[in-house]
């Protein structure tokens, strides 16, 4: 479909022209029609599909052409790096139509605080920002969103999962109740959905079925203990048949991204780490000097990687499997783009076979899981056995896709931080969530059976089975039950799906 057949203004078919787009993708196909006729929106769409065009090219057709001073559209986003791309597709556009925009985000330099609020007072139709920062503005009171006209959430369950549910629906309290609502999130877990109840009024639904990997991805699965990973990854790229020319290599864990870093370099490869570990202006260098092919191979972990837009790539590398299957099918598909051929490598270790299995359902059909470690003298390998694994992983992980024991119920319920409170603060806790969901997965012993998907609010919510006989425990029991007695909504899982107490019903 072109884009023309949406009958959209002529100054910004100009601006789809200029970037090339030549077809709708999918989701814009789908997206577009509902957004122009004025819906509320819940999509399943990960980024890498046009799903930012899907919702801009509609936004902008009409704000462009509204005739109105004030800030009319709010993208809310998890991360800065997507505020940046989004604010860059702006400006994209920006040539051509009468729309403009401020990209909202902490951790740059000092000055930046300033000129956000320069920004943010002035005005401009459209503000891209991350929820904890954003937040701290508007506590200072010179953020007017009272005519805000649309509203966007990207990549909302990453926003959940990183802790902003409360900072989402105390920024949305204070937006116009009438006003147009569009969702997208790469997953669709129930928690998405129930957040989308309290946000969203009868909303269209687009779920695109998660395309299968492409046919020209070599996909290898390899069966190795956290400890054979480093050993066994050097073996892969020193024997790899097709040269590495530009490899992500993703990890849950941002304590791994430094020692993955060195033990490349030491055999002779240039890599490159990003994490939350690094100020925002050393990730943008890495990442910009990455994409720009100034160096090979980029390790990212999980949180980081998600909304970036990175193709073109010869290798994956899932040091850690994902926690969703559709992310495992988005990752490699970042190689093999336009019939070329690419290669994805997985390591699965004794913790991660359900996740395996998860993702042989998903793309329907077995792997061949290689046991190459002990040939190559590094030891035994996991043996493949997820039944092993499957009561107990039940019991971490799906109580946080219920949305039931992630870290979004940590902050008092809700409540509005009290007026005149440091500005930096949203920012530090913006980082913070940031950090926490990059140490998404702690390192264990080997061996440990009864591991969960513990983020570390989890492991604090009490979803952790007990696996250590000494004082941590206790300790951990003690803190549990201190928290209960807390206030209502503190700490508490059950609590999370409740309105808190500054949002009023409904929204
Ligand atoms: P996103 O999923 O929004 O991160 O977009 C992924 C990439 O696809 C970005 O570089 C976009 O500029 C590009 N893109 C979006 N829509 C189209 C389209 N219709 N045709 C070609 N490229 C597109």
């Amino acid at each position: 479909m072109t884009f023309q057949e949406f009958n959209l203004h002529d100054d910004l078919l100009a601006g789809v022209d200029a970037m090339n787009y030549l077809k709708a993708t999918p989701i814009q196909e789908l997206a577009i029609p509902k957004i122009l006729d004025g819906r509320d929106l819940i999509a399943s769409a990960q980024t890498g599909t046009g799903k930012t065009a899907a919702y801009l090219i509609p936004l902008l057709d009409r704000i462009s052409h509204a005739d109105h001073d004030h800030t009319s559209t709010l993208i809310l986003v998890p991360t800065r790096e997507l505020a940046k791309q989004i604010d860059e597709q702006v400006e994209g556009f920006g040539y051509f139509v009468n729309a403009n925009s401020i990209a909202i985000y902490g951790g740059g330099k000092g000055d930046d605080w300033d000129k956000q609020r320069k920004a943010l007072e002035t005005g401009a139709d459209i503000i891209i920002a991350t929820p904890g920062r954003l937040i701290a503005h508007m506590q200072l009171g010179y953020v007017k969103f009272d005519k805000i006209d649309y509203l966007v959430l990207d990549e909302a369950d990453k926003m959940l999962d990183m802790g902003f549910s409360d900072d989402i629906l105390n920024i949305v309290a204070k937006l116009p109740t009438k006003r147009q609502t569009l969702l997208f999130s790469a997953t669709m877990p129930n928690k998405i959905r129930e957040f989308s109840k309290r946000i969203l009024t009868d909303p269209e639904e687009i779920r695109l079925a998660v395309s299968k990997p492409a046919a020209g991805i070599d996909q290898q699965f390899y069966l190795a203990y956290d400890s054979q990973k480093l050993p066994l990854l050097a073996h892969l790229i020193k024997n790899s048949t097709k040269p590495v020319q530009s490899m992500v290599l993703f990890t849950s864990r941002k304590s791994e991204v430094n020692s993955i870093v060195r033990a490349l370099s030491k055999l002779g490869y240039d890599a490159r780490g990003i994490s939350s570990d690094l100020e925002q202006d050393d990730r943008e260098v890495v990442l910009r000097d990455f994409k720009n092919k100034a160096f090979p191979i980029l390790v990212a972990t999980d949180v980081l990687s998600r909304g970036i837009d990175i193709d073109n790539l010869t290798h994956v590398v899932n040091y850690d499997i994902p926690r969703d299957a559709e992310d495992y099918v988005h990752r490699i598909g970042r190689t093999a783009r336009a019939a070329t051929t690419g290669t994805a490598i997985t390591f699965i270790s004794d913790q991660d076979q359900n996740r395996i299995v998860n993702i042989e359902r998903l793309i329907e059909r077995d792997v061949d899981k290689q046991s190459i470690t002990e040939a190559l003298d590094m030891g035994k390998s996991p043996i493949f056995d997820p039944k092993r694994f499957s009561g107990l992983r039940g019991k971490g992980g799906a109580r946080n896709n219920n949305g039931k024991g992630g870290r979004d119920g940590r902050r008092g319920g809700g409540q509005p931080r009290p007026e005149g409170s440091q500005p930096v603060s949203g920012e530090r806790r913006e980082r913070r969530r940031e950090q926490g969901a990059d140490a998404e997965r702690k390192p264990r012993p080997e061996g440990v059976v009864g591991v969960t998907e513990g983020t570390p609010t989890e492991i604090a919510g009490g979803s952790v089975p007990p696996t250590s006989a000494n004082g941590d425990g206790k300790a951990r029991n003690k803190r549990r039950k201190k928290r209960r007695k807390g206030p209502k909504g503190e700490g508490r899982s059950n609590d999370q799906n409740q309105a808190p107490a500054s949002v009023p019903a409904g929204e």
